[in-house]
């Protein structure tokens, strides 16, 4: 999951950075709406943590011409203000969800985790692909009931094919969704990673269709 933060408060940006990137998500960081702007039109996120009082304007205001655009991605808004009429605002820009700050950063990740879920038309906290099972709230990896051990990227590859299922992922989505993006790979280390991500699920279980991309399957063999 890659998740754009927009906070212009550096030692709480630092600590979110940390405690979320050691729950294995990808941060990238603004410090200002004009910031974020930018970042939003031109990169991939999965959802956006969005601080109100920001050094060039209200975060509500970026906000509003996002959806006035058509930016549909999940956005948590973070705000140190209790008034009623500051969240409203939030939520007439078009916010998902908020927390009150001060706030404990696993409730930040909780909700984020569940946002990006019902991003892609997910109730259930667990997904199931035939045998293969992803907790999208604990992360954890099951194949016929059994654990199965992931590295953190291997988790965000899983996650995000996982999320997307049965839909067709390019590499360049892939790309995009499961890499910093100062370290966006090429193919062929996409194509690695997909290859351990196979050894481990088993190798039927993700589709490779030439041209398109990748997608998880149920993995039964054809009868
Ligand atoms: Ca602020």
């Amino acid at each position: 999951m890659k998740v754009l933060l927009v906070e212009d408060d550096r030692a709480l940006g630092d600590a979110l950075c940390e405690a979320l990137g050691d729950a294995g998500l990808l941060l990238e960081r603004a410090e200002s709406g004009g910031e974020a702007d930018f970042l939003v039109r031109t990169e991939a996120y999965d959802a956006v943590i969005l601080d109100l009082g920001l050094p060039d304007g209200d975060g509500s205001r970026w906000l509003a011409e996002w959806r006035d655009d058509g930016i549909e991605l999940p956005v948590l808004v973070l705000t140190a203000r209790t008034r009623w009429a500051d969240k409203a605002a939030g939520f007439s820009a078009g916010a998902d969800d908020y927390v009150t700050k001060p706030f404990e950063t696993a409730e930040v990740l909780f909700r984020l985790r569940a946002l990006v879920r019902r991003s892609h038309g997910h109730a259930h906290p667990v997904l199931r692909i035939g045998e293969l099972t992803f907790d999208t709230h604990s992360g954890s990896v099951t194949l016929a009931g059994r654990p199965i051990s992931l590295t953190a990227q291997e988790s965000r590859l899983l996650a995000y094919l996982a999320h997307a299922a049965p839909r067709v992922v390019s590499r360049g989505e892939l790309a995009e969704h499961v890499y910093d993006r100062d370290h966006e790979p090429d193919s062929n280390v996409i194509d690695v990673q997909i290859s351990r991500l196979r050894r481990k699920l088993g190798a039927p279980r993700i589709e490779t269709l030439r041209g398109q991309g990748y997608r998880l399957v149920d993995g039964a063999p054809a009868p």
